[in-house]
């Protein structure tokens, strides 16, 4: 199971946003686009730019390698009211079949991506991507300004080969690594 997040890690929303909202490089820096209120994306206008973003080359091609028969699970902070049209956005683009997760936060989605077993995540959020790692799921990065100094923010997803060895997934794309459990913290610390 691979978990991915999918605004600014499958989808350029922030090519968008640009367009939208100009000026504020400040925002660049933030992988939350702070001045964009959270109840936008629920409007038609918001919707609409969610549905307009083009996905990042290579992206769905690699993602099919990567998940093989293990599966995968898009898990997003978009509103509920965004996930039909998300599930709509994947499959025009070809992402490999899976559940949409709307709603999931951070701390959220690494929770549920342990309980699922997931051997590895993809984001954008560096903090999202420590969440992950805390239980011992390793986390990729799509490269952004925001999370560019993290060893495995990769910028082509046609080439993942050095952040999935960084990762300790260089077997990932054979299909050979093992199953990840959630980290057990009495164990840990023995
Ligand atoms: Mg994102």
């Amino acid at each position: 199971m691979i978990v991915c997040d999918v605004d600014n890690t499958l989808a350029d929303l922030n090519t968008v946003l640009r367009v939208r909202f100009p000026g504020g490089a400040d925002r660049e820096n933030r992988p939350d686009w702070a001045p964009v209120p959270t109840a936008f994306w629920a409007t038609p206008e918001g919707l609409d730019l969610l549905e307009a973003a083009a996905p990042f080359s290579g992206a769905a091609e690699t993602l099919a390698q990567l998940v093989g028969r293990g599966g995968v699970r898009y898990v997003t902070a978009r509103p509920l009211c965004a996930g039909p049209l998300t599930r709509i956005w994947l499959a025009r683009y070809g992402f490999p079949d899976g559940e949409v997760l709307t709603e999931c936060g951070g701390a959220r989605r690494a929770d549920l991506a342990a309980a699922f077993g997931t051997r590895l995540a993809i984001d954008d959020d560096l903090r999202a991507a420590w969440e992950y790692r805390i239980l011992g799921i390793p986390c990729l990065l799509r490269r952004q300004p925001y999370n560019s100094a993290d060893i495995c923010a990769f910028s082509d997803w046609r080439d993942l080969r050095g952040v999935l060895d960084a990762a300790g997934c260089g077997d990932l794309v054979a299909g050979a690594v093992p199953g990840r459990r959630r980290l057990d913290r009495a164990s840990a610390r023995a």
